[in-house]
């Protein structure tokens, strides 16, 4: 029986209005295809408007002697080189232009004295790279981008959640969805569909981030039938706040130690001394989240179970100039004013290295008419990402997949909408509402995020995983359960929460069923019982993929480019020295 529900029908759907779905829509659009972007929150709050640091680009406004070349091999290096070479080399050429672009469009950034984008130093950049304003450079990139989709004519669905995409046989052709506020149903048609739904560290209980990074478009990729890639490799960013326990995790930007803050333990020392001499506060992520995680666990944390990060050597006026978000986060949540007074900070679950495997060039997914862009796609960052590269990715490869997609949609046919597929989507969530289930959706989250928290955390082992898998089987059985504590469709968040959760749950499986194999320590993946490099794994990357109700995980090789292969060479020989 057909479901009453709206019907949208465009050439180019894309999911997500972060900064990779907007730049995918404006590109889609660009080539004439009739775009329709559909958001879970409202335009303009996607999770990229908290991107506080900057965005990478090898423009040498600062460093002259900045260029393509050695951004793709500090991406590398920060990768530990399993990257997606070419995804690599696509992204350290295009950022420039793509920033220029965002300039030219109306985004605003912080000056050289001689007027040029400034750019400032972040963790595992050899120069100064990163464009920025303030601490506060995502909302310029999310205006900027969404003025000008809006001028575009792309048409905009705001608080409307995609449950599943539909399929046209092996093609996707479409997607289910709610509107939120009201429950309504809604179907979108299209020749092809971009994915851009963000990240899910909402699966951790200590995050940096938004309520709505719940892993959505991996899931529903998945679900479909596209692969996954590096998905044992989750970044703990090590600057969270840790207290009071209300803010426990918001993140401190690495910005702070850009601009020279200095992480000390409760003893006063400089620990990174004894991590990374050569890099110190501006190591890579991964080792300044191990190093913090290790202070603490030996003893030398702080009252809140962290460490200091002090900026109170630098000259107050250009903390509050270059770093104005912190100041006034510290100052309103914590009481702390950071120009008098260090931060105590500890690591949290902030970005996901993994997501769908894309063609590098297109954004094209393992599944016909399914494409992808930004934290919901993998390869570009291989083992672990270098702060900046985020926000370049997002413009260079949404762009890539927009076009990928419009291109796509030129020659598909017409999308046919199986009514049955619909009414599936529409059941399944009607149920969370009216079926027998009484398995309360928050405690599940809770539960869920306790187990990630413990077992999957910045340092792994096999037992550890191993009983994680065992607490997911029996999380996926309460699941089937599930039920909203209370209300009807209209702005039921307890409802929205059901659907959420499924999806954390297939991502968490996926995380630690990779995790479980990569037996081996790289990057943001650290095996207690494996703490070596293994040669072998440095050549493979873990895919994950469906095969009927089972979750299949492979090792494949991984892509590299004989064009390239000297100047990762020269970067490993400079390392090794
Ligand atoms: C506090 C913080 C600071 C950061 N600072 C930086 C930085 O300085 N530089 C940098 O490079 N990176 C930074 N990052 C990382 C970077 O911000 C993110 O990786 C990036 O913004 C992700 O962009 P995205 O477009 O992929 O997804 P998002 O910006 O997360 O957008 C996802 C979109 O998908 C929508 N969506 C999700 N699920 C559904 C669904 N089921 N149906 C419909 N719509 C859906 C959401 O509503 C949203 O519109 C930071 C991250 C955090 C948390």
């Amino acid at each position: 029986m057909a479901v009453e529900h709206e019907l949208h029908d465009y050439d180019v759907l894309v999911i997500g209005a972060g900064g990779a779905g907007l730049r995918a829509a404006i590109a889609a659009s660009a080539q004439g295809a009739r775009t329709a972007l559909v958001c879970k929150s409202l335009l303009g709050k996607a999770h990229t408007v908290m991107a506080e640091g900057g965005v990478a680009a090898a423009l040498g406004n600062v460093a002259p002697e900045d260029r393509w070349q050695v951004h793709f091999q500090d991406t590398l290096f920060g990768g530990k080189y399993l990257n997606n070479w070419r995804m690599a080399e696509l992204h350290a050429k295009e950022a420039p232009d793509r920033v220029r672009e965002l300039e030219q469009w109306g985004g605003v950034f912080d000056r050289t004295p001689d007027r040029k984008m400034s750019q400032r130093a972040f963790g595992g950049h050899t120069y100064r790279r990163l464009v920025h304003i303030g601490d506060r450079t995502g909302l310029e990139l999310i205006r900027t981008l969404q003025d000008k989709a809006v001028h575009q004519g792309i048409d905009v669905f705001m608080e409307c959640t995609v449950t599943r995409l539909l399929k046209d046989g092996d093609r996707v052709c479409g997607a289910f969805a709610y509107r939120r506020a009201t429950g309504e149903y809604a179907v979108f048609t299209a020749r092809s569909v971009v994915m851009a739904t963000g990240g899910g560290g909402k699966c951790w209980r200590i995050t940096s981030n938004s309520w709505e990074c719940t892993a959505d478009g991996h899931a529903l990729g998945y679900e479909a039938g596209a692969e996954l890639v590096d998905m044992e490799f989750v970044q703990f960013h090590p600057t969270g706040m840790v207290w009071p326990p209300g803010v426990v995790g918001l993140l401190v930007t690495e910005a702070v130690r850009g601009e020279g803050g200095i992480l000390q333990n409760a003893d006063g020392e400089r620990f990174m001394e004894r991590y990374d001499p050569k890099r110190m506060e501006l190591s890579t992520r991964d080792v300044v989240s191990r190093a913090i995680y290790t202070e603490v666990q030996e003893g030398r944390g702080t009252p809140h179970g962290g460490v200091f990060l002090d900026v109170t050597h630098l000259p107050a006026e250009t903390v509050r100039k270059k770093l104005p978000s912190m100041y006034d986060q510290f100052m309103e949540l914590a009481g702390v004013d950071i120009t008098k007074e260090p931060m105590e900070v500890g690591p949290t679950c902030h970005y996901f290295m993994g997501g769908m495997r894309v063609d590098a060039d297109s954004g094209a997914t393992t599944v016909p008419g399914l494409y992808g862009a930004g934290e919901c796609t993998g390869g570009m960052n291989g083992a672990n990402r270098l702060g900046g590269n985020s926000l370049s990715d997002l413009l260079v490869f949404g762009r890539r997949a927009g076009e990928g997609a419009a291109a796509y949609a030129g020659s598909a046919p017409a999308p046919a909408v199986d009514e049955e597929q619909v009414d599936g989507a529409a059941e399944e969530m009607t149920g969370y509402l009216s079926g027998p289930g009484s398995e309360d959706p928050y405690a599940l989250h809770a539960d869920l995020q306790e187990v990630m928290q413990m077992k999957v955390g910045i340092f792994r082992d096999r037992d550890g995983l191993a009983s994680a898998l065992e607490s997911l089987e029996w999380l996926e059985e309460r699941a089937a359960h599930l039920r909203a504590p209370s209300g009807g469709k209209a702005f039921n968040p307890g409802w929205h929460t059901c659907r959420d959760v499924r999806n954390m749950l297939t991502v968490s499986e996926a995380v630690t069923r990779a995790a479980l194999m990569r037996e081996e320590s790289r990057g943001a993946h650290s095996r207690l019982d494996f703490p070596q490099y293994d040669d072998d794994w440095g050549r493979h990357n873990v895919v994950v993929h469906r095969d009927g109700a089972s979750m299949v995980v492979e090792r494949r090789p991984a892509v590299t480019r004989d064009e390239l292969m000297e100047l990762v060479e020269e970067r490993r020989e400079a390392e090794a020295r």
